[in-house]
């Protein structure tokens, strides 16, 4: 809680010091941007009587059970007024992501999924503008006015919306419902996973998360207690898999999970792009692709819900992760021949497993790809591929090429010096690349007796081993 009151969005100044300060320690302190969770309905009945939810009687209709205040009507202008002064405020100092909560209604004679009677008792009020009572679309209006406003004032701001009817289970509304509109919400609630986020993925509850976003690429915001997650961080990844903006919570450094948790977040940072702005690719419900095709890169994401040890072999199409038609690929893990990529992951019990195995590598296999599609260069050249600069890093002066570590030679230019049909060396800079690590390119009758595993030799002529 980080408000006076819950739902007030009034930012408690005495218990926690100046909005500006908290701000500027998160950012300094732990690099760190501040989110706040908005709620609707508020927890006391002081306010501005005009934004209460009034029953036939014209008595605010009580929030009761796990909280106890007032329901507010998000048709009441004065509601709106009140919420979006306070929320700019609170923007104004820096806040970044704002998550709207806590926004039930129903009413009678619609099921909208809330078992809660009282909130079924919709708004009477004459006062408020709105029909009587107020039918559900209006209410929804209210809220998705606020946001509105605040987007258009400040459209930096990130905005989760719970659903506008049912709140946290996200399941009355359509889920594409206003969404991409101007000045709209940016993403959905991750459907509730956040109690037993282990649990919910074990039961197969969460597999719906894989569902999802094989259907929409609205972004899902989700935090999750890692307290019950396992020490291979099955669950983490699962949610940073299916959930593009995560939250975590649950474990203290005292915790024996706590330096597995750790590491995990280290190697999230650095797939972050990926998970967070890649297209996803479900293969099937074990194995999620993450991939931003424009750079060249991807991640596997693959997963053993089973108590037992599993190898995870699936094929798919590899162009739905940008790979070229032509492309030959054998690496430990991942074949790709004519257009079909196999996987084949080995994972053990409850866990997940990664290609590339390795962060440094995983972007290798496309940044390779990438140098033989046409460049404007290659334009220039009639249209003939640029070959690949290779820089060996070899230690000592190597025998297929005969360079000193560190020596940038065209491979064609070393093949045409007689120096050996292969190259065994370093990636080095060209124009729009950066490294990555080369392994052989090799024909097979080349490969006799010089020590180096032999590759197949593609349609193309090219063979990448990485
Ligand atoms: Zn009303």
């Amino acid at each position: 809680m980080w408000d006076i009151v819950e739902g007030s969005s009034v930012w408690d100044r005495e218990r926690l010091g100046s909005l500006d300060d908290f701000v500027r320690r998160l950012r300094d302190q732990l690099g760190l941007r501040l989110s706040l969770h908005v709620m609707s309905h508020t927890k006391t009945l002081d306010e501005d009587p005009a934004i209460y939810r009034r029953d036939q009687d014209g008595d605010i209709v009580l929030w009761r059970g796990l909280y106890t205040g007032g329901y507010i009507c998000p048709a009441s202008t004065t509601w709106q007024d009140l919420k979006v002064r306070r929320l700019s405020e609170l923007l104004r100092s820096g806040v970044s992501f704002l998550m709207f909560d806590f926004h039930d209604y129903t009413v009678e004679g619609t099921d909208a999924g809330t078992s809660d009677e009282i909130s079924r008792t919709a708004c009477w009020s004459k006062d408020h503008g709105h029909s009587v009572p107020m039918s559900i679309e209006e209410h929804s209006a209210g809220v998705l006015e606020v946001i509105h406003r605040i987007k258009r004032a400040h459209p930096d701001v990130l905005i989760e919306a719970h659903d506008r009817i049912a709140g946290g289970l996200q399941d009355y509304l359509p889920l594409y419902y206003e969404h991409g509109r101007p000045d709209s919400f940016d993403e959905h609630w991750g459907f509730e996973y956040m109690w037993n986020s282990y649990l919910d993925l074990l039961s197969g509850k969460a597999l719906s998360l894989y569902e999802y976003n094989l259907a929409y690429e609205i972004p899902l915001y989700l935090h999750i207690n890692l307290a019950f997650d396992n020490e291979n961080c099955l669950a983490f990844w699962w949610y940073a898999s299916t959930c593009r903006h995560l939250g975590i919570g649950g474990v203290r450094p005292s915790d024996e999970l706590w330096s597995a948790h750790r590491a995990a977040v280290e190697r999230y940072h650095e797939l972050k792009s990926l998970l967070a702005s890649g297209r996803f690719v479900g293969v099937d419900v074990d194995l999620h692709i993450h991939t931003l095709p424009n750079e060249g890169r991807a991640v596997l994401l693959a997963f053993n819900r089973s108590s037992s040890e599993r190898v995870l072999q699936r094929t798919f199409d590899a162009s739905s992760i940008g790979i070229p038609e032509n492309a030959v690929v054998e690496v430990e893990g991942l074949i790709v021949r004519e257009g079909v990529a196999a996987a084949s992951l080995s994972i053990p019990p409850l866990a997940p497993s990664f290609f590339p195995s390795s962060g440094t590598r995983i972007q290798l296999p496309y940044r390779l790809m990438a140098l033989r599609r046409a460049t404007t260069d290659d334009r220039h050249r009639g249209g003939r591929p640029r070959p690949p600069r290779v820089r060996c890093d070899r230690p000592r002066r190597h025998p297929l090429c005969g360079r000193r570590s560190g020596s940038a030679v065209p491979h064609r230019r070393a093949e045409r010096l007689g120096r050996g049909p292969g190259i065994h060396g370093r990636l080095a800079a060209g124009p729009g690349r950066s490294r990555g690590r080369v392994g052989v390119r090799l024909r097979p009758e080349a490969a006799r007796g010089s020590g180096v595993r032999p590759g197949r030799v593609s349609p193309g002529g090219e063979y990448w081993e990485f």
